[in-house]
C-alpha cells in the first residue's frame, strides 16, 4: 500500500499532558515529511519521503499544545539522524555555559548525570568536563566516533530509546535536552522519569526544550514540524513539573527566549510558590485564538516577497537545512523559488531536503552561485552569517525568519 494511503491514528481527544483537558484543533498543514532532520540521498527520495498531516490542539487546561494526529509509528531516529546543532560556534557557547551554570548552581561536582537523549553526547561531555565525575547518555542516535573529548572514558552511552527498562538507571542529576517535544505522552514519559528518580529526593532534573509563545506569539510557522509533536509554554512544562511531584527550582528563557529552560526538584511537602512564567494560561490561550489570522498574513507575506524576487530573476537562498528550513519550505510550498540550501554542518552537504527536494550545499558554493538573497532560518546566527558572507565578497539582503 502506497504511504499516503496508510490510515493517520485518530485525533488525540483528551490532552496527554494533564490528562483531562479536551484537546481543540486550531491549525493544520496537510502533507508534511515525517521527518526533518534525516537528510535524504538524492532528490528523488527526498520528494517520496513520507508525509503526514498534522494538526495542533490546545489544551484549555493545562496549555498544552500537541500535533493531536501525530503518528509515533512513522519515527525512525537511528545514527542517520543529523540533529546534531553542534556545529555553531553560537549553540556550542550556549551550551558550553548552561552546563557550567547548572554544575555550579546544583552542586554537581563528582557526582553522576543521567541524559535522556543525549544525541551525539556533546552536552553530557561538557556537564562532565565541567567536573561531574560520570555520564550515562541514552539516546538511539549516539555515535560513538563522531565524539571528541577528554573526559570520554567516564562516559557510557546505550545506543536505544528511554523506555521502562531503563528506569533502574541511578543518578544525582537527569538531564533532558531537546528532547521532550518529540514525545506525545508526555505525562506518561514524566512517569518514567519518576520512577528513575524512586526515592532519591536530591536528584536534580534539569530540562530544555522550545518555546511555543513565541512561535505562537509570531505566527514562526517553521518552528512547527512533524518530529515536534509536543509544544511547551514555560507554564504548561512547570504544571507538568508539579503534576508529576517535582517543585520547579528555576523557570527562564535562554537563547534569544527561544528556549525554556528548567530546573526541579522531588517535592519536599512544603508548598513552592509560583516562579514568573508559570501563570501564562490566559496569554497562551489569547496567542491560539490569535494565531490562525497571524499565520495566514505571515505566509502571505512570504510568498509575496519570494515570489516577487523570482519574477525579478533574482536568486534566492536558505541558510540552515534543518528542520526550520523542510517546515518553511514545506509549509509555503516553495520549489524553484529557491535555488538551494545552504549548511555549514559538512554531514549535511550533498543531500536533499525531504518534501520539496531542495539541495543542500556548502556556503563555500555561495562563491559560485552568488545569491541576491538569503533567507536566514535562524535569526541568533544573522551575525556569524553575515560574517562568513562578507568573508567571501558577498553582500546579499538577508532575511532572517
Ligand atoms: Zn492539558
Amino acid at each position: 500500500m502506497p504511504d499516503s494511503e496508510k490510515t493517520a491514528p485518530s485525533a488525540i481527544s483528551v490532552c496527554p499532558n494533564c490528562e483531562s483537558g479536551e484537546m481543540e484543533a486550531f491549525y493544520e498543514v496537510k502533507g508534511i515529511p515525517v521527518h526533518s532532520v534525516l537528510l535524504m540521498p538524492s532528490r528523488e527520495h527526498a520528494v517520496d519521503y513520507p508525509k503526514r498531516d498534522l494538526r495542533l490542539g490546545f489544551c484549555p487546561e493545562c496549555g498544552f499544545v500537541s500535533n493531536i494526529l501525530f503518528d509515533p509509528t512513522v519515527h525512525e531516529y537511528s545514527t542517520s539522524c543529523e540533529e546534531s546543532q553542534g556545529f555553531s560556534p553560537t549553540f556550542n557557547a550556549f551550551a558550553k555555559d548552561l552546563a557550567k551554570r547548572w554544575v555550579e548552581e546544583y552542586e554537581l561536582k563528582d557526582k553522576t548525570v543521567l541524559e535522556i537523549g543525549c544525541g551525539k553526547g556533546e552536552f553530557l561531555a561538557l556537564m562532565v568536563e565541567e567536573g561531574m565525575s560520570h555520564g550515562i547518555g541514552i539516546d538511539p542516535a549516539f555515535v560513538p566516533e563522531r565524539l571528541d573529548t577528554p573526559v570520554a572514558s567516564r562516559l557510557e552511552f546505550i545506543q536505544d530509546l528511554y523506555d521502562e527498562r531503563y528506569t533502574h538507571l541511578k543518578a544525582d542529576a537527569v538531564c533532558c535536552r531537546h528532547t521532550l517535544e518529540h514525545i506525545s505522552p508526555t505525562s506518561e514519559f514524566m512517569r518514567k522519569v519518576q520512577k528513575t528518580i524512586g526515592d532519591q529526593k536530591d536528584t536534580i532534573l534539569l530540562f530544555e526544550l522550545p518555546d511555543v509563545h513565541r512561535v505562537l506569539k509570531e505566527a514562526a510557522f517553521w518552528d512547527i514540524y512533524y518530529e515536534h509533536c509536543s509544544y511547551f509554554t514555560t507554564g504548561s512544562l512547570a504544571r507538568l513539573f508539579r503534576k508529576h511531584g517535582f517543585d520547579p527550582l528555576e523557570l527562564m528563557l535562554e537563547y534569544d527566549d527561544q528556549y525554556i529552560v528548567i530546573a526541579g526538584k522531588p517535592a519536599s511537602g512544603a508548598k513552592v510558590p509560583l516562579l514568573d512564567g508559570e501563570d501564562d494560561l490566559k496569554r497562551i490561550t489569547e496567542e491560539v485564538k490569535a494565531f490562525p489570522e497571524r499565520f495566514r498574513k505571515l505566509k502571505e507575506s512570504w510568498l509575496e516577497k519570494i515570489d516577487g524576487f523570482y519574477s525579478a530573476g533574482k536568486r534566492t537562498i536558505v541558510w540552515g537545512g534543518g528542520s526550520k528550513a523542510v517546515s518553511f519550505l514545506t509549509t509555503l510550498g516553495l520549489g524553484e523559488q529557491i535555488d538551494f540550501v545552504v549548511d555549514i554542518n559538512p554531514h549535511k552537504h550533498g543531500k536533499f531536503i525531504p518534501g520539496t527536494g531542495h539541495a543542500v550545499r556548502s556556503p563555500d558554493t555561495l562563491r559560485e552561485d552568488k545569491p541576491d538573497c538569503v533567507i536566514l532560518m535562524n535569526p541568533v546566527y544573522e551575525k556569524e552569517v553575515r560574517e562568513q558572507l562578507n568573508g567571501m565578497g558577498l553582500d546579499p539582503t538577508i532575511f532572517p525568519v
